[in-house]
């Protein structure tokens, strides 16, 4: 008897969904069970940078940062839609790491990644420049440089609706209980967290990609004794009104040796994290807590001549990183590199688990879990991922403006806003969604802040959305400035629909 599937992944972040767009675009058959929804876990939960991580030089993860500068320009053209570069500014602090150090540092970032399109690294006289503006009389030097900024949940779902595309079976709300071998076949017991039907399937081969949770279906689903795989380090960021104007963004270095980043959010505001702590308890309960505000507030301070203060929060968020426990004496120590592990005996059915890992090298960690597979199973097809863009993605990466005016000439009763914000979303795809509406009406109710029947039709059609949190968070991010009114009449609207 065959199995169901070639592949069974357990886990719809951005690892397990990277994983099942690859297999299925190699031609195996593959299943993907989603506790929740799709990025609900740590991928939504980033501080959303593509980058090689400048801090890890210092922690010798050459191989690291590598990898992860090499996806910089190959994530951009293949969404560019939702993934655009960004210039850093790091300001040069007298009392911490010295200015030649910076340099250094900065000019390997510079040249060890294959940097083709992003520009180099630059000095700036902050005396002068408009980024020295906001910040305190004391700094006068800093260093400019790139790396990239992604819609981490919007990645998710991308990833996940290529897959689909390609024939794997995506499910969300469906949590795997129990996963046992038989012979050289998994059965795969899943509930559905909404009505509770509990469904058996089979697969040849298992992927645990369940982020901070993997050990956690090891033990209880897979019932199996490795258990202590990762450390569980808590990161959060906070949301203030918008400090500064321009387009650029900030790393400070801290005194305490860590770095926090500024960023320009949402149009109005600026997003500013991330710390790092160690976490007990489920990771779905995470929050930031009152130290972590006053942390962040004050590290800004430091550097921000109009002080940023607690007061000022407007939002919060907090993921859990699922580290790989390399044994690091402190969180911020851990290695971020994933590291992949198969489990099990030669002649029974294979597991793979994946501990840690970033979003910005969930493309390459793909590629090495499909090397494990092929080694398995057998290989079905090439990689392919590299140069494959993401749904919406096929328009070039300086095509931003050239899509809009197309899209303001065929549907001119959009507001600018409205156009700007989907196409970030939904790049060409807006054209499967707006179709050939010639009027807003024709878009159905409009729930406000732009968002109507129309597309929430097709991010429940499309996009697996549920739910209002899942339409205000993940798939866009109105819910910064939405009311409850919005939430309420959302959720009553998706539910009426089934
Ligand atoms: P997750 O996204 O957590 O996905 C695992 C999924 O498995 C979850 O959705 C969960 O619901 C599901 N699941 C668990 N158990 C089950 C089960 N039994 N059945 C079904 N489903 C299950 N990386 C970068 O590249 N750039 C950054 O700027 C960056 N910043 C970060 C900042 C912070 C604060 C944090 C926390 C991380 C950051 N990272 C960054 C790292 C990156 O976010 C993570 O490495 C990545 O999102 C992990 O993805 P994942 O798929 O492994 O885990």
């Amino acid at each position: 008897m065959s199995a169901d599937f070639d592949v069974f992944i357990i886990g719809g972040g951005i690892n397990g969904c990277g994983i099942a767009r690859d297999a299925a675009g190699r031609g195996y058959s593959v299943g993907l069970c989603e506790m929740s929804d799709l990025a609900s876990g740590t991928s939504s939960g980033s501080t959303k940078l593509i980058h090689g991580g400048l801090r890890y030089l210092e922690h010798y993860e050459f191989r690291l940062v590598k990898k992860a500068l090499s996806e910089r320009e190959i994530l951009w053209a293949n969404a560019p839609h939702i993934i655009w570069p960004l210039r850093f500014v790091l300001p040069h602090h007298r009392g911490l790491r010295p200015a030649w150090l910076l340099r250094l540092g900065l000019y390997i970032y510079d040249y060890i990644g294959g940097r083709k399109k992003l520009p180099a690294t630059t000095t700036l006289d902050l005396t002068t420049n408009v980024v020295g503006k906001p910040l305190k009389p004391l700094f006068s030097k800093g260093f400019e440089y790139s790396d990239c900024w992604v819609n981490d949940s919007r990645l998710v779902v991308l990833n996940a609706q290529d897959a689909a595309l390609r024939g794997a079976k995506i499910e969300t709300r469906t949590k795997c209980v129990s996963a046992e071998r038989k012979g050289k076949v998994w059965h795969i017991t899943t509930e559905d967290m909404q009505t509770g039907d509990v469904i058996v399937r089979t697969a040849e081969l298992l992927i645990n990609a369940a982020g901070p949770w993997v050990d956690e279906v090891l033990v209880g689903a897979v019932k199996s004794s490795n258990s202590k795989n990762v450390r569980l380090v808590q990161g959060s960021h906070i949301i203030v009104p918008k400090i500064f104007d321009h387009d650029r963004c900030y790393i400070f270095q801290n005194s305490d040796d860590r770095i926090i980043f500024a960023i320009p959010y949402e149009h109005k505001y600026t997003l500013i994290g991330t710390t790092d702590q160690d976490y007990v308890g489920d990771a779905a309960d995470v929050a930031i807590t009152a130290e972590e505000i006053s942390y962040l507030c004050s590290a800004a301070s430091e550097y921000f001549e109009k002080p940023v203060r607690d007061e000022d929060v407007v939002w919060t968020y907090s993921g859990v990183r699922p580290l790989f426990d390399d044994g690091a004496s402190t969180a911020q120590e851990a290695t971020r590199d994933y590291v992949l592990r198969q489990d099990g005996a030669a002649d029974a059915a294979p597991l793979l688990n994946v501990f840690g890992g970033k979003i910005t090298t969930y493309r390459v960690l793909a590629e090495a879990v499909l090397e494990m597979i092929e080694a398995n199973l057998q290989a079905r097809g090439p990689a392919w991922t590299k140069q494959a863009s993401l749904p919406g993605g096929d328009f070039p990466i300086d095509g931003f403006v050239g899509l809009l005016i197309d899209v303001q000439k065929k549907y001119p009763f959009l507001e600018p806003e409205q156009a700007k914000r989907m196409i970030r979303a939904y790049g060409t795809q807006i054209y499967d969604l707006l179709a050939d509406a010639t009027t807003l009406s024709e878009l159905g109710i409009d729930f406000g802040q732009g968002l109507t029947e129309r597309e929430v039709s097709y991010l429940m059609e499309k996009e697996w959305a549920r739910t209002a949190d899942d339409i205000l968070w993940r798939r866009t991010k109105l819910g910064i400035e939405a009311d409850e009114a919005l939430f309420t009449a959302l959720n009553d609207w998706m539910s009426a629909c089934g």
